[in-house]
């Protein structure tokens, strides 16, 4: 048996960081490798650096050219693995995404390991994380050990600190009809879903040194899919990879202007690409919803609610829809004249919450509900968190929201997806 490695690369719009990601396998100190680059039709910055390397007949690079309308069809890089696996011709075989780098003897440790164990099927080493900022700075990093066999390596060890024998995959093919798993609903933990396959066979041998440091920029994925739920709130500031911001509003991102970097700054939430790729795109807004606007000269505070102005009524409602003077903004007259006049927001006397603004939070009972298009939607505090950092919960009873309905939940999809896998996780 030869002691070849086939290393299936992922890319997407990440140049800076595939460079690295290349130039790793590059100086790996075991040179019986070949490399599939995989791009999933990234930015002309990053297809660039790929042809950088192209000299090396080692380098093999696909692009996927998906369309955005399929992009949030599957779960991408497992699309591209499996594209890519017919090909590879190595005795092993490894993943390695485009934020992570291989040390220098990663290829030959692992290799070393499988030829002292011939019984082995796959291995994996430590694996060190870093969490960087928007500028790539370190802000804090931890490890991923490995001094155990693993029966079972999902959720406990990364897709880039693997290494499997090639021979394998036919048996996994055999038994699940595919390589990997792409399905869109394993976007966030693919790779799990691949070492469930595996484990069906093998376990996972440790090799305890690291092999391999990963970096978690704020959009990777798993940064952007914690606390997600299933359905994004409406009226939110996000953004993608393109680091565009937009405003969303029933299925629709409308760009923002500069002129509300004062309002979406510091509660845009960054989202997976697929999540955004949802939303058509819209025209550029004049004045987003959920916004609390005044003209110049004049005292009357108005907010924006379904595409309408409502004037807070009094200081008294002003406060008890939790509302704060220092999100109020200024805007022109003409602006504000454009726009329909809504039903006032106002505070009753008995404690009726009778027409409440859109888009707020309250706590009722014990728990937090969201108020949206007419209805009050039980809200975990995760997701409390992601979406609307800075609002203070407004106080009510079931008793004064009677009339409105109770709908949907938003949870965090992410947790109640592990929970109908039906496995432990440390
Ligand atoms: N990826 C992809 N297509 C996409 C988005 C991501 O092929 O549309 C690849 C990406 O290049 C990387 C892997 O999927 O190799 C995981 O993505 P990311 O690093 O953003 O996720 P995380 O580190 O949070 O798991
Ligand atoms: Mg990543």
């Amino acid at each position: 048996m030869g002691d070849k490695v086939s290393i299936i690369l992922t890319s997407y719009n990440k140049p800076d960081y595939l460079q690295k990601a290349i130039e790793s396998v590059i100086n790996q100190t075991h040179s019986n490798w070949e490399l599939f680059v995989m791009d999933d039709h990234s930015n002309e910055e990053t297809t660039a650096v790929i042809h950088k390397y192209l000299y090396d007949h080692r380098i093999h690079y696909k692009n996927s050219f998906v369309h955005p309308q399929h992009r949030l069809k599957t779960t991408r890089y497992a699309t591209l693995i499996n594209d890519a696996l017919p090909y590879a011709t190595g005795d092993y075989i490894s993943y390695l995404t485009d934020d992570t780098v291989y040390h220098p003897n990663r290829l030959s440790r692992m290799v070393q390991t499988f030829l002292c164990h011939p019984e082995a099927q796959a291995v994996y080493s430590k694996q060190k994380v870093v969490h960087v900022n928007e500028r790539g700075e370190e802000m804090s990093h931890f490890y991923r050990n490995a001094n155990t066999v693993l029966d079972q390596a999902a959720f406990q060890v990364d897709h880039c600190s693997v290494m499997h024998r090639r021979l394998l995959l036919d048996r996994i093919k055999d038994k699940y009809g595919s390589y990997w798993d792409d399905d869109m609903k394993h976007w966030n933990h693919g790779d799990s879903i691949f070492w469930l396959r595996v484990n069906t066979f093998a376990p996972f041998l440790p090799i305890n040194e690291v092999l391999d440091t990963t970096y978690k920029t704020p959009n990777s994925f798993q940064n952007a899919f914690q606390f997600l739920p299933a359905d994004l709130i409406d009226g939110t500031f996000v953004k993608g990879s393109d680091q565009h911001v937009y405003f969303l509003d029933q299925g629709v991102r409308h760009p923002v202007g500069e002129r509300w970097r004062s309002v979406y700054l510091d509660r845009t939430v960054i989202i997976p690409d697929p999540y955004l790729f949802q939303y058509h795109m819209g025209k550029c807004l004049n004045i987003p919803n959920y916004v609390l606007v005044k003209e110049a000269d004049r005292p009357a505070v108005f907010y924006i609610d379904a595409g309408k102005k409502r004037r807070i009524e009094s200081q008294h409602a002003f406060q008890f829809y939790q509302f704060k003077r220092k999100d109020i903004l200024t805007i022109d007259k003409e602006v504000l004249e454009s726009l329909p006049e809504g039903p006032p927001i106002t505070r009753e006397r008995s404690g009726v919450i009778a027409n409440p603004p859109g888009r707020r939070l309250f706590f009722i009972e014990r728990e937090r509900f969201l108020f949206l298009h007419g209805v009050f939607h039980p809200i975990s505090e995760q997701v409390v968190r992601k979406f609307f950092l800075q609002q203070k919960p407004i106080p009510a009873s079931f008793r004064n929201i009677q009339q409105f309905p109770i709908g949907k939940p938003f949870y965090p999809v992410y947790d109640e997806i592990i929970k109908n896998l039906n496995i432990a996780i440390e």
